[in-house]
């Protein structure tokens, strides 16, 4: 089982799109795939077609081990149906209290990480969409994970913004998970057309060289109209172009990282 956060402190730069479609992605690849959500605002949760309204349990309960993750996932009919099913650690406005209620618990960083241990068996990936901020629950997400993947937009700022995050992961390297890893940078939401999303992208392989993905996920508001119909953009429209970049994505995740051999399709 390898464990992957999806950070960046900025919000609205792709984190959750990411997260759920590759997900959905490495499901249509034959991994056995859990989400977790660690977003108060739960839009992984919802994209993935789990009523976050409607949680019995969720990765609240889990942090303050009062569930198991075995007990709190959930899936969506939906999502089975379509071939890329995958189970969801659910996160609702709940998780926003869960922040206080950590900071006197002893270890409490490490508690997403202790509770993994028991789905450790279940799954091949488990990828956790992480909230806009370097939080506790960010932090309980990163000491849990092998590596983090970086989705990002080729804009003017988005270097400026990457190093704060890279110090993060080399302190929480050094301090709390000596596994930690800088796994890649993403290119999301990519136009091609504009000259700056260029040349930023140029100047990120120049400073980051292997660490950015090959793949690149073009801008396509077929990924942007899926939520709303609870599906990942890979299930609602397997097509369109940012769907089959999203599976291009997984399958690149899989060679660079390992995972179970790749089933054939049904
Ligand atoms: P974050 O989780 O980092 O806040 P989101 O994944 O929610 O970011 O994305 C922010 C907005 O951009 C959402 O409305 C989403 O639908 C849209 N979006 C994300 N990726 C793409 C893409 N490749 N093409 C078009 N729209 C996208
Ligand atoms: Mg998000």
């Amino acid at each position: 089982m390898k464990v992957f956060c999806i950070a960046n402190q900025k919000g609205g730069v792709g984190k959750t799109t990411t997260t759920v479609n590759l997900a959905a992605g490495l499901a249509k690849v034959g991994q056995r795939t859990l989400l977790i959500d660690l977003d108060p605002q739960g839009n992984a949760t919802m994209g993935s077609g789990i009523d976050k309204r409607q949680l019995k349990l969720s990765v609240y309960d889990v942090l303050l081990e009062s569930a198991s993750i075995l007990e709190a996932r959930a899936k969506s009919e939906k999502l089975e149906e379509s071939g890329c099913g995958y189970h969801v650690l659910g996160a609702n406005r709940e998780l926003a209290g869960a922040e206080i209620e950590l900071v006197n618990l002893p270890r409490r960083e490490q508690r997403l990480k202790a509770a993994l241990v028991h789905a450790q068996a279940h799954y091949d990936f488990v990828l956790i969409d992480c909230p806009p901020s370097l939080s506790l629950l960010t932090l309980n997400g990163l000491c849990s994970a092998h590596g983090v993947v970086v989705p990002m937009q080729c804009e003017y700022f988005a270097l400026e913004g990457l190093t704060d995050l890279v110090n993060t992961i080399k302190q929480v390297h050094a301090n709390l998970n000596r596994e930690l890893q800088l796994i890649g940078l993403l290119r999301v939401m990519f136009d091609p057309r504009i000259t700056l999303q260029q040349q930023v992208s140029d100047q990120l392989k120049g400073h980051f060289g292997e660490k950015v993905f090959n793949t690149i996920i073009p801008r396509n508001v077929r990924l942007a109209e899926a939520p709303s119909y609870g599906l990942p953009g890979v299930v609602f429209d397997a097509n369109a172009k940012g769907s089959v970049a999203f599976v291009e994505f997984a399958r690149e995740m899989v060679q660079r990282v390992g995972g179970s051999k790749e089933k054939a399709p049904a």
